[in-house]
């Protein structure tokens, strides 16, 4: 018997938590936040140094533990899938809780080490690194195998958690990538010969179920960027790209056409520091080589002088590709950083608008400015790292679950990947369960 409590992650996007039990011990897959949820409470002027793990679980930033209370002291472990704030960032809220390591890949625990720095805060639990495609004995009843699996950041893992009764695969988030700009391929032969053994259940990413088709790799990104960096007439123009700090393969593509130009790559950004620098200290990137990396507003202001005297030199990578008002790139529209737009320069925005309230508002407030200062702005340079609704079939053949549980989204994302699993003969409410925040379920 498996019980599987849906913590967190169930009932929208973010905050995503997981409990496996069997037999009489437990493991936790992802300890997420609800990034919006935060940023909204500061928007309204509230301050987030002020929140005890208590009033983050009210106001919906983390997610409510309180329904795995009576199984606190049997958790053997808290396994991360990968990097990314909605799957790790509330650990330093919560993990103390429980008495036992936190595990991850090597890059995944390097950033899970940063926000603890970061925010000063001190936990009990070992931070245990495990390479990508191993495995890991976890108490007497779990084995934890990191399979690799591509993603929008690096060193993503599908989790497959072996029990006696089967094997239950935790696939948040994921796409199939076949041509990654930075890291392995998608480790497909073992995905298969799971499919061959007793898959029980599949735990997955729905967030883009409804889109009916299979997500382009990051090499189309990278070809998007390609064109506009090397296919305008920019020679005179500064160029700034702005994207996700943790996209690290994104990265890659930036500086490798910025070199092809001729131009001196300046990593801006407190955020653009952290996550290259973790991944430094495992050996992942070596981007300091290559790049100028500025993460305080002294350094970016010394170099930004000279940037503006020389604009056709260089190109910065920046904070801010969602609009936040204390990004980098919305303190230079604001004239906050001694560097002046000019017509043509060039923004290049290689990330999509995250479809949230306060993100639309925040891009557009953003692109107002940057329009009246009559640069070029370039949208949308870029793919997806999450599964389109043909790769999730892909996935379901590959690993034939015998129940599967929609996960990362609404109630109307976990319903696209429902309709799908019915299309491929399984049951709703029998072998397929949507499930909401803070629901056990056994099967
Ligand atoms: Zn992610
Ligand atoms: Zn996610």
């Amino acid at each position: 018997m498996v019980e599987i409590c849906t913590i967190g992650g169930y009932s929208e996007v973010g905050k995503n938590m997981t409990a496996i039990k069997s037999g009489d011990e437990v493991v936790i897959l992802d300890m997420g936040i609800n990034v919006a949820k935060l940023i909204n409470f500061e928007e309204e002027g509230n301050d987030r140094s002020t929140l005890d793990a208590r009033k983050l679980i009210n106001i919906g930033a983390i997610p409510d533990d309180t329904v795995i209370k009576e199984w606190g002291s049997k958790v053997k472990g808290i396994i991360c899938s990968h990097c990314h704030l909605d799957h790790v960032a509330a650990i330093p809220y919560l993990a103390d809780k429980y008495n036992c390591p936190v595990l991850g890949t090597p890059f995944t625990i390097e950033v899970i080490k940063t926000l603890l720095n970061d925010e000063k805060f001190k936990i009990r639990n070992k931070l245990v690194a495990v390479t990508v495609n191993s495995s890991y004995k976890l108490g007497n009843n779990f084995e934890i195998e990191f399979i690799n699996i591509t993603h929008s950041t690096l060193q993503t893992v599908m989790i497959a958690v072996h029990v006696k009764e089967g094997t239950i695969i935790y696939a948040n988030d994921f796409k199939f990538d076949n041509y990654p700009v930075l890291g392995k391929k998608p480790n497909y032969e073992r995905l298969r010969a799971l499919g061959k053994e007793n898959v029980l259940a599949l735990i997955v990413d729905s967030l883009y179920s409804n889109s009916e088709r299979k997500t382009p790799s990051e090499k189309v990104a990278r070809e998007l960027l390609k064109d506009v960096m090397l296919g305008t007439e920019n020679q005179d123009s500064l160029i700034i790209v702005t994207t996700f700090a943790s996209h690290l393969a994104r990265i890659r593509s930036i500086i490798d056409f910025g070199k092809l130009l001729n131009r001196k790559i300046v990593l801006m950004g407190r955020s653009m520091f952290k996550y290259s620098d973790a991944a430094e200290r495992i050996g992942l990137v070596n981007y300091s080589k290559e790049a100028e990396i500025l993460a305080y507003a002294r350094l970016m202001k010394k170099k930004l002088a000279d940037i503006e005297k020389n604009r056709s030199k260089y190109v910065i990578v920046c904070t801010g590709n969602q609009g936040e008002p204390e990004s980098v790139l919305s303190k230079m529209a604001d004239g906050r950083l001694p560097l002046n737009f000019k017509q043509e320069d060039h923004i290049i925005f290689a990330c999509k608008t995250i479809p949230e309230p306060l993100n639309i508002k925040n891009r557009a407030i953003l692109e107002e400015k940057l329009k009246q200062k009559k640069v070029r702005i370039f949208s949308d340079i870029h793919v997806s790292g999450h599964c389109g609704r043909e790769d999730l079939r892909d996935l379901i053949k590959m690993v034939r679950p015998q129940y599967i549980f929609p996960a990362h989204g609404d109630k109307h994302k976990l319903m696209g990947l429902a309709e799908l699993a019915v299309e491929m003969g399984y049951s709703l409410g029998k072998t397929i369960h949507v499930m909401e925040d803070g629901k056990k379920i056994t099967i």
